[in-house]
């Protein structure tokens, strides 16, 4: 999608802190850390959101790449989160997961 800022990053129009990519997805480290590690995992493909989302084997690679990138980080403990929605804190609208970890992490979130 040409006005989509993850979009962009996947084309490498946008600069980014690659972190992993394959045939289907891309990771890269958040402009903003929340925590030690903070990576973004996106599917390569344009979807708005998690809602929106079909291709189960899809959203599948992107989950297991988290895990990947942790696995290969040493991270046992951390935390993957998708905001769905402006109310749920999305503000980015082509579907991502964060990989947060390497700091205590509170339960419930805020
Ligand atoms: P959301 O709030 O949609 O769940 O998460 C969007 C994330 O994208 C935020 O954590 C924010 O810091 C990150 N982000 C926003 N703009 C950029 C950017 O240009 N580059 C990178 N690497 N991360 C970004
Ligand atoms: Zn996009």
């Amino acid at each position: 999608m040409s006005d989509c800022l993850f979009c962009k990053i996947v084309e490498g129009s946008v600069p980014s802190r690659k972190v992993f990519e394959d045939d289907s997805t891309f990771a890269f480290e958040d402009i903003a850390p929340r925590a030690p590690t903070h990576v973004l995992i996106v599917p390569k493909s344009h979807v708005d959101t998690i809602a929106a989302a079909s291709d189960e084997a899809l959203v599948g690679r992107v989950l297991l790449t988290a895990a990947r990138i942790a696995r290969e980080r040493g991270l046992d403990s951390y935390r993957l989160v998708v905001n769905n929605g402006e109310g749920a804190g999305q503000t980015v609208f082509h579907l991502h997961v964060h990989l947060l970890g390497g700091r205590p992490m509170s339960w419930p979130p805020g």
